[in-house]
């Protein structure tokens, strides 16, 4: 781990996770990459050491942790392979509104499973609704014996390999969450038109059809039509974490480069001699200690439960325009090796920029955060 970057939290288990990055998920990063395909090994031997469950409490299975601990975990993860740290994502997505919302027999029933690798997708966006998810085509009708789902989610990412999926859709009351598993009949996935993007690419963002699947009372996940409020609750945790994700693509852009530019030379000199070099990287590294910094405060008030849609929403506006900035900059000074396709520089750039638009685009972040501001002013 280069020692530039300061430890902010939990030193014992940055060492260990940035082990497991380094011998495990480095080596598999263009890989995955390279192939668009889910990481299922790599997964399950995340779920062995503990990392699908950093912040699950105990009692389900889990290691107990912060929501420090896990942005730990996800700025090494995201260093090593943005793909399989979106992997994660979904993981924890899933884990976080069962955990908050679900019924004590849902948590019961799914809770357990993620400590032994469950693997979950998160699936609310559909073809004709992205940021807003306050009115879906896809409709749950309630019945004697549960409830039963008819529609089609797409861009799903993980749901290649998802064992669980949670599913907005809406019912008469509104939009309300549902923990759909993957063997239901009527579930089916196909890989479409919305399926390969160029960044984040971890198999195909499959869409997710459902004919008449009926799931049991208690897979309604906490209230009927407060599914907006909860999944809004839960991005507001995953936030974070993608912005520890860019964080980590900032800092492996930062160090593939500077590395580059220690040995390079022109003119004579190294490529880090010449000072309009050094200004590149001391702008990027103030840019990127400054979103370090934001997103573990932002980390600590969710665990302090205190203002928590603007400082997530801040954290992940400015970790995933800093990681744009480092790999872009990266791939100019390492000339015209940081255009090769052997380079890791072009996939930093593309995983940065996707992750400007998943998980919430930039645009919607801002809005969340003037909304904060307006709040704030008026109360
Ligand atoms: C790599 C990747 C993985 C994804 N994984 C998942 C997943 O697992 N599950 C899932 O459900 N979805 C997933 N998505 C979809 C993602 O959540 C949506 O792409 C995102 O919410 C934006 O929706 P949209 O693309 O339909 O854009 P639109 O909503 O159509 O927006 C288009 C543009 O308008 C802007 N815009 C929209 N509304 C406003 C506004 N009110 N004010 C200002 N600007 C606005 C947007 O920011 C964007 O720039 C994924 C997307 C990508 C790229």
């Amino acid at each position: 781990m280069n020692p530039m970057w300061r430890t902010l939290h939990a030193p014992d288990l940055e060492a260990r996770i940035w082990k497991f990055v380094h011998e495990h998920v480095v080596p598999a990063a263009e890989q995955i990459d390279r192939d668009d395909v889910y990481p299922t090994e790599l997964i399950e031997s995340l779920a062995r050491e503990g990392f699908t469950t950093t912040s699950l409490p105990t009692a389900y299975g889990g290691q107990g942790g912060t929501h420090r601990d896990a942005l730990v975990v996800f700025e090494a993860i995201g260093y090593g392979s943005a793909a399989l740290a979106i992997s994660l994502i979904t993981i924890y997505q899933s884990q976080t509104i069962i955990h908050d919302y679900g019924t004590a027999s849902l948590k019961e029933r799914y809770l357990p499973a993620y400590s032994t690798g469950l693997k979950a997708a998160y699936a609310l966006t559909e073809a004709g609704h992205g940021s807003d998810i306050n009115h879906l085509d896809t409709k749950a009708t309630r019945t004697d014996r549960g409830w039963v789902i008819n529609g089609e989610k797409a861009f799903i990412t993980s749901g290649s390999a998802a064992e669980l999926f949670v599913v907005l859709a809406e019912t008469d009351r509104g939009v309300s969450a549902f923990a759909v598993p993957c063997d239901l009949a009527g579930i089916s996935t196909y890989v479409g038109a919305t399926a390969t993007t160029f960044g984040l690419r971890n198999g195909p963002h499959i869409n997710l059809v459902l004919d008449n699947v009926e799931v049991p009372l208690d897979h309604l996940i906490g209230e009927e039509g407060a599914g907006v409020r909860q999944a809004v609750g839960t991005l507001a945790h995953s936030r974070t974490l993608a912005a520890g994700i860019s964080l980590g693509i900032g800092r492996a852009a930062i160090d593939g480069s500077l590395e580059f530019a220690s040995g390079r030379e022109a003119f004579g000199q190294k490529v880090l001699d010449f000072q309009g070099i050094q200004w590149y990287f001391s702008n990027l590294v103030t840019q990127l200690d400054a979103a370090r910094l934001l997103t573990y405060q932002a980390a600590q008030d969710l665990d302090d439960g205190i203002q928590i849609a603007r400082s997530t929403s801040e954290a992940k506006l400015m970790a995933s325009e800093v990681a744009t900035a480092a790999a872009s900059t990266a791939v100019q000074v390492c000339g015209a090796r940081g255009t090769m396709e052997s380079a890791p520089f072009g996939r930093y750039l593309r995983d940065a920029k996707a992750y400007e638009i998943a998980g919430g685009s930039s645009e919607v972040l801002k809005n969340t955060i003037g909304k904060s501001l307006l709040r704030t002013i008026r109360d």
